[in-house]
């Protein structure tokens, strides 16, 4: 059996429970001895399928298959199975779509993918004892949000003597070899983290499918069918309450999709890496153009993110003939989650302010109103409501959106608390991640991992959209009420004279809504509180230390030459 690297005798039954306090989490290892040295025990496999919605690089999946008497693929709704207990219509639809998926692919090879309601420690202990299940594999889930479920199931499998498989695959590096890498804390700054992920091996390479020629699949009885709710087909997303309001995804969940849609992300990369670049997605934000990103089928697993980083360095291998690129900034977006995946693995108070550790205690203020004018895109910054409605709408939007309706929602404009932020991205983005999204939000609004932006520069609401997406058409397609409006305006409707106002049909405040903010006084008003918090503050905290201005352009994804005028506000 192999834990996390570590190999141990495979005559012993070894169950990894991983304990954690509300600072940190401990590993512990016990060991179990089953049996004489030398007897097998017979083996009948579930793979509990949760995160890594996919066949390929799947270790725990290929670890349960092997030698099985017989396997069992299984999925459980528990409440919480689209990632965060809030979730709209989008991510309920990607999942189900990649669910799906992996139904037809198991059908293919003979089976099914057998998908319960219900804790998934009970639904486990009925299948031990009516099915005879000895083995339970799943992907280690590293965000702190899942101990409390995946240690109620170790528990369950060392009560009753079923042995449990649990692999590093969601995750480049396990983010417990980084902590320990780092002296047992996690590196608290992208830049420390970077460090200490050169110091580790590379990146195990992603792992082939699973040969299904010798596999024999499990039945379930009519009996234990009923017993454990068994869900004759997948559940659509209105089987499971969810209503759609609207909403238009653009992305499709599933792992053949995922596959599909990297191809055509690979070519995207080639063409960069042919012209001179690097990250040709974030250095030319396209915000008109089909779907490019890769985090909604990264964030469900339908694709592995070793596999997405390791073609990604093939074809720079390839165009560069066999020159090796240096770092990890081929890929430094993944370094980027791996980060906040890391930060959050032994933090279960990741995503709130209060008893947070790494998080600054700021005095947001509460306005349900400008909460729910950001919410519904009705900010009156044309820019800031495209990007909201276009989340409602396809459950994404492109980073630089996200960099800006968060800093406008927090230290930028309205002054309203990065967790209100948080809970709208968990209802509407199909990627949404307990731990990245948290992370994201208090980056951006100062209240942990950097320093720099603390308010003295902060994102014009106007000038960052006009830049990013210059011919206003973005602003057009998800803002009709503003698609006449001359060239000029689009980005400030407020200036149109009342003359052009009425001849193009939008009135502001009465067909578009007039600015809830002035975003010149509110952002001065803002950078004061912020240096009074910070002068407050007797000792900088140390997770605010080391960043600099060229990790918040890259973050903002700005050029050099603009980022000055964009970040100062001349609004
Ligand atoms: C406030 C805020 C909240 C965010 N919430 C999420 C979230 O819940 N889930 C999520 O996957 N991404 C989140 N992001 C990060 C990023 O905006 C999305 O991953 C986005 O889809 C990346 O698009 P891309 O096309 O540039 O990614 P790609 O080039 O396709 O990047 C590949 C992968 O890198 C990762 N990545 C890229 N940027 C970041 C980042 N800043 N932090 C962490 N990982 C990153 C993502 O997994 C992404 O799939 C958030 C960003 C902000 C500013």
């Amino acid at each position: 059996m192999d834990l996390g690297g570590k190999n141990i005798d495979n005559t012993a039954l070894t169950v990894h429970v991983t304990l954690m306090t509300s600072q940190l989490r401990f590993r512990l290892y016990y060991i179990y001895l089953h049996g004489t040295k030398g007897t097998e025990m017979s083996k009948v496999s579930v793979h509990w399928f949760r995160h890594g919605l996919r066949f390929h690089d799947n270790p725990a999946l290929l670890e349960a298959i092997k030698d099985a008497e017989r396997f069992y693929a299984v999925f459980i709704f528990d409440g919480e199975s689209a990632g965060t207990k809030i979730s709209g219509y989008n991510r309920a639809q990607f999942l189900y779509e990649s669910l799906c998926d992996l139904d037809s692919e198991l059908k293919a090879v003979g089976s099914q993918l057998f998908i319960f309601n219900g804790v998934p420690a009970e639904i486990f202990t009925t299948l031990h004892k009516e099915a005879g299940v000895t083995h339970l594999s799943f992907e280690q889930d590293c965000e702190a949000i899942w101990n409390q479920r995946d240690d109620d199931v170790r528990r369950t499998c060392l009560e009753l003597g079923m042995e449990v498989i649990e692999k590093i695959s969601h995750t480049l590096w396990d983010p417990f070899d980084i902590i320990d890498a780092n002296g047992g804390q996690p590196p608290l700054t992208y830049e420390m983290f970077v460090q200490v992920a050169q110091v580790l091996e590379d990146p195990p390479r992603a792992l082939p499918n699973p040969e299904w020629d010798n596999v024999i699949f499990g039945e379930i009885t009519d009996e234990l069918a009923a017993k454990l709710k068994l869900a004759p087909k997948v559940p659509t997303p209105e089987m499971q309450g969810w209503i759609r309001n609207g909403e238009a995804p653009t992305y499709v969940g599933g792992e053949r999709q995922a596959l599909q849609h990297l191809k055509s992300r690979l070519r995207v990369e080639e063409d960069a890496f042919r012209d001179g670049y690097i990250l040709p997605n974030q250095v030319n934000p396209d915000f008109l153009g089909p779907p490019l990103s890769m985090s909604a089928a990264l964030r469900f697993g339908c694709l592995s993110v070793r596999k997405f980083y390791w073609d990604v360095h093939e074809t720079y291998y390839k165009v560069n003939r066999g020159q090796p690129s240096a770092t990890h900034s081929l890929t430094a977006q993944l370094i980027w989650r791996e980060f906040f995946y890391c930060m959050s693995a032994n933090n279960p108070k990741y995503d709130q302010m209060k008893q947070n550790p790494i998080c600054i205690q700021i005095p947001w203020n509460k306005n349900p109103d400008h909460l729910k004018a950001w919410e519904m895109g009705q900010t009156g910054y044309p820019f800031i409501d495209a990007c909201m409605r276009q989340m409602r709408k396809e459950g994404w939007i492109h980073h630089v959106g996200r960099t800006a309706v968060a800093s406008f929602l927090t230290r930028g404009d309205l002054w309203i608390s990065w967790e209100e932020g948080l809970k709208v991205f968990y209802k509407y983005l199909i990627d949404a991640d307990w731990s990245v999204a948290a992370g994201n939000w208090m980056w951006l609004s100062s209240s942990a991992f950097e320093r720099q932006l603390d308010c003295s520069v902060c994102v014009c609401p106007v000038a960052y959209g006009r830049r990013l997406e210059p011919t206003g058409e973005y602003i057009r397609r998800y803002v009709p009420e503003l698609a006449s409006l001359p060239h000029d305006y689009i980005f400030e409707p407020w200036k149109a004279p009342s003359k052009v106002q009425e001849k193009f049909g939008c009135i502001v405040g009465k067909d578009y809504p007039k600015r809830i903010v002035r975003h010149k006084t509110a952002s001065k008003a803002n950078y004061k509180m912020m240096k009074n918090i910070r002068d407050s503050l007797k000792l900088a905290p140390k997770h605010c230390a080391p960043s600099n201005a060229d990790e918040i352009r890259q973050y903002l994804r700005l050029p050099k030459a603009c980022f000055h005028n964009i970040v100062e506000g001349r609004h």
